[in-house]
C-alpha cells in the first residue's frame, strides 16, 4: 500500500521567472536532490509520480477562458494582448517563454495528487510545485500565474467532497479564500504574516466569509517576530476544532515555507521544529490529504523543510546530517535547523499580545 506519493519531474525547474525573481526553480531541483538522496523514494510506501500538463478545460475550473489564452498568448511571445491588465509585467509577475506550458504543468502535478488520493492510490501527496495561492480568475499575483490550489478545490467539489483547505504560507491565501467566499462546502484558514507589513495586505480576522459562506473563511495573523511558540499555540486553538466541525472528506494543505526566521522576504520567526509540528498537526487532522509546496526564498531552507515536510507524510524520518552526495554539491549542514532566531524579549510578546487578541476574537465569532 502506497501511504504517500511526491509528484515531480524536472521539467517542473527547466524555466523560472528569471535570475533576479525570487521564486527560484532551484528551490524544486534542491527538494528533490535532497529527497531522493534520502533515498525518500526507495520503499514501496512511497512513490514519485510524474506530472502532466493541465488541459485548458481543467483550467477553466477556476480561471476565465480569456485568461487562459492571454497567458498562452504571452508565453509565444505574441503581442495581441497587454499584459498589465493581467497584471504581467516586469516585477512579480514576469511573462517568460514557456510560461504556459511550466505553470499549466504544476497545475496538472496538484491534479494528479488529487486523482492519487480521491482514488485512495495514496494516503498522502505532496504537489511541492503548487500552492499558488494568489492567483485570480482573470490575473496573476504573487508569483502565481494560475491557481493550482483553487482548481484542485473546484475538482474535489465537483465529486461531491467535503473540502477544508489550511494555508500555513507566510503571506495570505487570498486567491483561495475569494474563489470560495460565499460558499459554506469549503472551509478555508489562512495562518500567515499581518496584512499591515506583508503582501497581500489582506488576510484580517474580520474577513469571515459572506452570505452562506459565512464564518467558512477564517484568517488568523501574526505579527512580525512571531516564534514557534506563539504559532503552535495559536494554530491549536484555531484550526483543530475547527476542522474536526467542519468534517471535511479531504484536506488541502498549502505548505509555504515563508514562515521561517532565515527568510528574506518576511518577518515571521519560525524554526523547521515549528514547522514540521504545524505539518504533522495537519496530518492528524486529514482524513485524506493533498499537499502543496507554496512560498520559501532561502532556497537551503526551501530544501530542507519540504524534506522534513515529505518525512511527516511517508512516516520517514531523515538523519540529520546531510547525505554526502548532496553536501558535497550543496555544502554541510543539518537538516533541522540547529540555530534558534534571536528575538528581542520586547518583540517576542508583542508578537504574542497580537495573536492571543487573533485568537480570542476568532473563538467569540465562531464559537469555538
Ligand atoms: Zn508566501
Amino acid at each position: 500500500m502506497t501511504k504517500a506519493a511526491f509528484i515531480c519531474s524536472p521539467s517542473l525547474w527547466q524555466r523560472g521567472h528569471g535570475a533576479s525573481h525570487p521564486l527560484k526553480p532551484e528551490r524544486l531541483q534542491r527538494t528533490y536532490e535532497l529527497l531522493a538522496a534520502y533515498g525518500a523514494f526507495d520503499g514501496r510506501e512511497s512513490i514519485l509520480v510524474q506530472p502532466r500538463q493541465a488541459t485548458p478545460e481543467e483550467l477553466g475550473l477556476f480561471h476565465t477562458e480569456e485568461y487562459i489564452e492571454v497567458v498562452r498568448s504571452l508565453s509565444q511571445g505574441e503581442g495581441r494582448f497587454n499584459p498589465r491588465r493581467y497584471n504581467f509585467g516586469p516585477g512579480d509577475n514576469p511573462v517568460f517563454p514557456g510560461m504556459y506550458e511550466t505553470e499549466a504543468l504544476k497545475v496538472g502535478a496538484t491534479l494528479v495528487a488529487a486523482e492519487l488520493v480521491t482514488s485512495d492510490q495514496a494516503d498522502v501527496a505532496f504537489s511541492f510545485s503548487g500552492g499558488l495561492h494568489h492567483a485570480g480568475p482573470a490575473f496573476a499575483s504573487g508569483f502565481c500565474v494560475f491557481n493550482d490550489a483553487a482548481i484542485a478545490i473546484h475538482w474535489l467539489l465537483q465529486r461531491g467532497l467535503r473540502v477544508a483547505y489550511v494555508d500555513i504560507d507566510a503571506h495570505h491565501g487570498d486567491g483561495v479564500q475569494n474563489a470560495f467566499y460565499e460558499t459554506d462546502r469549503v472551509l478555508t484558514i489562512s495562518l500567515h504574516e499581518t496584512g499591515l507589513y506583508l503582501f497581500p495586505g489582506t488576510g484580517f480576522v474580520e474577513e469571515m466569509g459572506r452570505g452562506r459562506g459565512r464564518g467558512y473563511a477564517v484568517n488568523l495573523p501574526f505579527a512580525p517576530y512571531t516564534d514557534d511558540e506563539t504559532y503552535l499555540w495559536a494554530f491549536e486553538e484555531i484550526v483543530p476544532p475547527l476542522v474536526r466541525r467542519f468534517q471535511p472528506d479531504i484536506v488541502v494543505s498549502q505548505l509555504g515555507v515563508d514562515t521561517h526566521y532565515r527568510d528574506p522576504l518576511t518577518h515571521l520567526c519560525l524554526t523547521t521544529s515549528g514547522y514540521v509540528a504545524a505539518v504533522t498537526a495537519i496530518k492528524e487532522l486529514a482524513p485524506r490529504w493533498l499537499a502543496l509546496g507554496g512560498g520559501g526564498y532561502d532556497i537551503d531552507v526551501v530544501a530542507r523543510s519540504w524534506t522534513l515536510a515529505y518525512g511527516v507524510m511517508s512516516d520517514q524520518e531523515f538523519p540529520n546530517a546531510l547525505p554526502s552526495a548532496y553536501a558535497e554539491k550543496y555544502g554541510q549542514g543539518s537538516l533541522r535547523d540547529h540555530e534558534e532566531p534571536r528575538i528581542p524579549p520586547e518583540l517576542r510578546k508583542r508578537a504574542r499580545r497580537y495573536a492571543e487578541a487573533g485568537v480570542a476574537a476568532l473563538k467569540q465569532a465562531l464559537g469555538i
